[in-house]
């Protein structure tokens, strides 16, 4: 099957941008499309291609011509969750291929992609339910029951198969496709400094459900940490790369694991300088964890603090991790009831 992976261009305004009118994050954080990558990773036996409509926004049409593909899957966080329904539109007029959306937002809100323009609505990690999904299509089955992917069943309830997640959704096994982005890679770097940035994932999802963030929908509440074999292969595949962001949304979040990893790093004479999003209470009480990762090139990290007040601290039942916390609902239906 041919397979167009579509990252969409720059659209919506971010809070920061449209509250303070501060542009530079998303030119801080413009690089790779990770996530498409990894889809790709597990899509071997296809034809797949990624456009990154970021660095070449009007591409669409020429890929669809030229490449015609049988499946086009965008990935989209909320704020670019209008324009693919839009590009998703394009994508009908011009071909005939199927229209598959996951991303952050089909995971929140799965029901805001049940739409004419869209076959179908990827909940949570893909990496290994789109390659079931394109197994059961090429078998000639139009009405899948893959668990995690929603048939659009538009002015109707959309209907979907919960999945239980997995370090089997991982798929670690396969390393991302770091190399169908090869002709974009001089626009991933690091602004200002020019210095090329590389994206590897090193653990997904997270335990904790803080309630402004989207990522427990992602993994239904797990912490999937990756194989350290596999962490260590994709740093080692972005070699010309000096400046490594570890994507996970709670780096870290396992110590133990983090611990071996860095240990690994070290062990492998990796040079290479590390980014990470790590939360407060994990610094505080794992410093040598934190010690270990600078020996080894962790040069900085993102924290967000809720708040700035040692009275209003969380207490210890506040802090622990929910780890049997049942995935968010949203507005839509599931097989199961
Ligand atoms: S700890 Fe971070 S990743 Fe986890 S739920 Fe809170 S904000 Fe999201």
């Amino acid at each position: 099957m041919r397979i167009l992976l579509i990252n969409p261009p720059n659209c919506g305004r971010s809070i920061p941008e449209e509250r303070y009118g501060i542009t530079s994050i998303k030119k801080i954080f413009r690089s790779e499309p990770l996530a498409l990558e990894a889809l790709a990773g597990n899509l071997y036996d296809h034809e797949v291609r990624i456009v990154d409509l970021k660095v070449e926004p009007e591409a669409l049409e020429t890929e669809l011509s030229t490449f015609a593909p049988d499946l086009v899957g965008f990935t989209a966080v909320t704020c670019e969750a209008q324009t693919v329904l839009k590009m998703a539109t394009t994508v009908k007029e011009l071909s005939a291929a199927l229209v598959v959306v996951g991303g952050v937002h089909a995971s929140c809100q799965p029901e805001f992609f049940n739409q004419p323009q869209v076959d179908f609505v990827v909940v949570g990690l893909g990496k290994l339910s789109l390659r079931e999904l394109v197994q059961e299509l090429e078998r000639g089955n139009n009405q899948p029951q893959v668990p995690g992917i929603a048939k659009t069943n538009p002015g109707r309830q959309l209907l979907l198969i919960p999945r239980n997640y997995s370090n089997a959704d991982l798929v670690d096994k396969m390393p991302p496709r770091y190399d169908l982005v090869d002709h974009y890679r001089p626009h991933y770097t690091l602004e200002n400094l020019n210095i090329p940035l590389g994206l590897v994932s090193s653990a997904v999802g997270c335990p904790y459900d803080c309630h402004f963030c989207c990522i427990s929908p992602i993994t239904g509440g797990h912490y999937l940490t990756a194989d350290i074999g596999s962490v260590i292969r994709d740093i080692k595949l972005l070699d010309h790369v000096a400046v490594i962001r570890l994507v996970d949304a709670n780096s870290f979040g396992n110590p133990a694991a983090a611990l071996k990893l860095a240990e690994a790093i070290a062990a492998a004479g990796i040079n290479k300088q590390y980014f990470a999003d790590v939360r407060a209470d994990l610094v505080v009480r794992h410093p040598d964890l934190i010690k270990r990762w600078k020996e080894v090139g962790l040069r900085a990290v993102v924290i967000g603090f809720e708040e700035i007040d040692d009275g209003a601290s969380a207490t210890d039942e506040q802090r622990r991790p929910k780890r049997k916390k049942p995935p968010r609902r949203s507005r839509f239906s599931t097989a199961s009831g």
